[in-house]
């Protein structure tokens, strides 16, 4: 951008000044930037353009809390995008413009379909594509700011592995950093692997605040070789002497993922070896009670047995939390996106 504005013989700050309005403001139209002279405007309008990816379909939830873009690329190809809003926008008000919000997390996707296959996974179910780029990484949080206005909170948990590439990743997260562009801060992103132990490795050299998620399902190599199987590259001791040396290095605490399925990985003995695994680390547990897929293999656990896998974790000092459900009936909760409209929304 600097390049194009110095050979329209315009001094730097007005980079940051479009920047500003086009990471932060969400705003698509040269009109709309009015601190920028008319005529710089209109040159604006006649040599450049801001580019969208095509919005495909766009649903939201009941409660108007979460949304669901599907996105189409410039090949064709097409990525699930969900906005999550919380509910704390200012009270005394029938309807909140969705601006107000205080928390507003985008869930973005790092490839087009997983090569993982996470047989519990909708993403995973579906296949792999391609990588996505870094370009469009960071469309989604745009196209997000656009309808949101400024965005405060980022997860890596869409669809892909963001670790499979992980230079790409790390280029659209400190475009999301940037202060000049979006300005999240660090501490505010979470990414989340399925155990691509190299990528650990590299964001604990990087030594930044970007949380990190690591999805474990499982806390014996039997078991999550079935669940996640990229454990049969990366097994379970690996990846838990990769997260130590990252939380030795970085001192940041560690989430992991658990999602708990019906008969699969929710009984006591399930919970005593989680416990058991990851007493003494610097980590917190996040259980996710099962969101449905396609297949009727694994279903979501009830919640009897869900408050009882997680006094087991609290009682053995574990820090542990329940994922709040969002954007369950829209297809848009935690493993339910894929490349293609569910097909009841078509
Ligand atoms: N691929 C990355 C990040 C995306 S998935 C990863 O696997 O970590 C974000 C989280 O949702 C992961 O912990 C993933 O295992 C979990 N997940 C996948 N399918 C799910 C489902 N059907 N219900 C609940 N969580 C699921
Ligand atoms: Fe890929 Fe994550 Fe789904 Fe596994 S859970 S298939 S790693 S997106």
């Amino acid at each position: 951008m600097h390049d194009f504005f110095r050979a329209q013989g315009e001094r730097d700050y007005r980079v940051a000044q479009v920047e500003r309005w086009i990471y932060r403001e969400g705003v698509n139209d040269f009109d709309a930037m009015t601190n920028l002279p008319v005529e710089l405007r209109a040159r604006l309008k006649a040599y450049a353009q801001i580019s969208n990816p095509t919005v495909v379909h766009e649903i939201k939830s009941a409660d108007g809390l979460t949304r669901k873009s599907l996105l189409r690329l410039a090949d064709g190809e097409t990525i699930e995008t969900v906005l999550m809003l919380y509910d704390d926008a200012p009270r005394g008000r029938n309807v909140s413009p969705i601006r107000l919000y205080k928390r507003k997390t985008v869930c973005i996707s790092t490839q087009v379909g997983c090569p993982i296959k996470c047989p519990f996974c909708a993403t995973g179910q579906a296949g792999y594509i391609r990588n996505l780029t870094v370009g469009e990484i960071v469309a989604q949080v745009l196209h997000y700011a656009r309808v949101a206005g400024a965005l405060t909170n980022v997860v890596v948990m869409g669809m892909g592995e963001p670790f499979m590439q992980f230079d790409v990743t790390w280029r659209a997260l400190e475009t999301l950093c940037d202060p000049k562009r979006f300005a999240l801060s660090a501490r505010r992103i979470t990414v989340s692997t399925s155990g691509e132990i190299p990528g650990i490795e590299k964001m604990a050299r990087a030594k930044s605040q970007i949380n990190l998620a690591v999805s474990l399902h499982a806390a014996d190599d039997e078991l999550r070789n079935v669940l996640v199987p990229l454990n049969r590259k990366y097994p379970l001791r690996a990846l838990m002497r990769a997260v130590k040396a990252y939380s030795a290095r970085t001192h940041r605490r560690v989430t992991f993922e658990y999602a708990l399925m019906d008969n699969v990985n929710d009984q006591l003995e399930h919970a005593r070896a989680l416990a058991q695994m990851v007493k003494g680390m610097l980590c917190h547990v996040n259980l996710i009670p099962l969101n449905p897929t396609a297949t009727e293999k694994f279903r979501r656990s009830p919640y009897a047995r869900v408050k009882s896998f997680q006094k087991i974790l609290q009682d053995a000092g574990i820090p542990t939390t329940l994922r709040v459900e969002k954007g369950i009936e829209i297809a848009a909760g935690c493993g339910m996106l894929r490349q293609h409209e569910s097909p009841r929304h078509s």
